[in-house]
């Protein structure tokens, strides 16, 4: 496999950079601000993106992305982690609830929501997990029960990133409790504006808003809220999955981290004696990352929706980011535990702040333990148990 990006490639990604430093000069990295605090800050940079049709480049002009294709979706996303731009929801609409609309969805349910993804009009979440079902998902216990043309749903979904400021929510309900787990299952596309919904906000270790539950009772769901046929919404939800692992991993943070604390052992001898090796180490490991993350991309270039490829990329990739943050830490010595709003944080507090967000990234989108047994069942070919 060729590696090396062609001219084209490279002349975008020279784009998107410079249009990044322009975009952000001045502006506060967002993972110094408490991001999911302040949607109006997201919206705001996600519809300048959307501005210059850039909300959803890899997808089809249609549906209003600029058709470019995965190599360049991953350029994109990787530029935007390394210059830390606010993400604001784009990940989970963009990179997998447009995707299985895409795949799934009737024409009229491709023209009323993919566009309006792509403009930037509204900001999706994911309604899997719940209180009792996370890695065994299908166990999930939100019904959808038959009334009329639709369905009225009841039930709880929890750890829903982006909840507080999202509009729409792909979801999953059990429809036949008769059936086996996951043949009873459909895949929902809910209004969150819909009468019954309510929403509690969660804060995450680092005492930010990251995510939250919501409630529903006795919600009405359409006709036109069902994505795919009725009871067969598992077989869609694991291709939500799969594109999920696949759009969750991009070095470009990791490298950002990386070439920070490479700058700083270039200005501060003392500690350069005794970190350069472990800067080193981990700058080969993010290139590691990244080989992985193009050859996830590429796979989906060639029209192969990775599996066990993913999750080697996702698993190597959040344990990197821990490994990162916590290096980061020891290095920046006693000060580098501070926090962001401190003003004696070295570099600002970045590593400290992410010696505990990152802690998620090993359990979001499926546990480290989930990824090694996908990799060793599909991927190495050994047995279950
Ligand atoms: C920051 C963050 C954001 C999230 N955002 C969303 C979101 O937007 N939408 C959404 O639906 N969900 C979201 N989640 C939920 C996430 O998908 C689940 O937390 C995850 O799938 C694990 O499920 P659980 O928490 O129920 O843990 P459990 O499944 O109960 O797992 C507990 C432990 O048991 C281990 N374990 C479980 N089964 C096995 C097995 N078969 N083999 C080996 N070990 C196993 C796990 O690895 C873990 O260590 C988010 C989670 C986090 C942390």
């Amino acid at each position: 496999m060729n590696f090396r990006l062609t001219p084209e490639q490279q002349r975008w990604r020279d784009e998107v950079r410079a249009w990044l430093q322009e975009a952000l000069a001045g502006e506060e990295e967002s993972v110094l601000y408490a991001e999911e605090e302040d949607p109006e800050r997201l919206r705001a940079f996600n519809r300048r993106l959307a501005a210059k049709g850039w909300v959803a480049p890899g997808w089809p002009k249609e549906y209003g992305g600029l058709g470019l294709g995965p190599v360049e979706q991953l350029i994109f996303n990787e530029e935007l982690a390394y210059a830390r731009a606010p993400d604001g929801g784009r990940t989970p609409a963009v990179g997998y609830a447009g995707p299985t609309i895409m795949r799934f969805g009737t024409d009229e349910q491709k023209r009323r929501h993919l566009p309006a993804i792509a403009r930037w009009e509204v900001v999706w979440c994911q309604g899997f997990s719940e209180p009792e079902s996370g890695s065994d998902l299908a166990s999930l216990r939100t019904t959808a029960v038959r009334s009329g043309d639709g369905w009225v749903l009841n039930g709880t979904k929890i750890w829903t990133s982006h909840g507080h400021y999202a509009d729409w929510m792909y979801l999953l309900a059990r429809t036949d409790p008769g059936a086996p787990k996951h043949r009873g299952i459909s895949y929902f596309l809910l209004d969150l504006r819909s009468p019954g919904v309510s929403f509690r906000p969660l804060l995450n270790m680092a005492g930010r808003k990251g995510f939250g539950q919501f409630f529903f009772e006795n919600v009405v769901l359409p006709p036109d809220s069902l994505l795919g046929e009725e009871n067969r919404g598992w077989y869609l939800a694991t291709t939500t999955l799969d594109l999920e692992r696949t759009n969750i991993a991009n070095a470009g943070s990791a490298r950002r981290a990386v070439d920070d604390l490479a700058a700083y052992l270039r200005a501060h001898p003392a500690a350069r004696a005794a970190h350069r090796l472990t800067v080193a180490g981990l700058a080969v490991e993010t290139e590691v990352a990244r080989t992985l993350s193009y050859r996830v991309a590429g796979m989906l270039a060639r029209g192969i929706v990775p599996n066990q490829e993913a999750s080697a990329l996702k698993l190597f990739l959040s344990e990197l980011d821990q490994r990162i943050a916590a290096a980061g830490v020891r290095m920046l010595g006693p000060f580098g535990q501070l926090l962001p709003d401190s003003p004696r944080a070295p570099l600002r507090g970045v590593f400290a702040l992410a010696s505990l967000t990152t802690v998620a990234r090993t359990i979001a989108g499926g546990t480290s333990e989930i990824q090694r047994n996908i990799i060793a069942i599909r991927g190495l070919g050994l047995p279950r148990g």
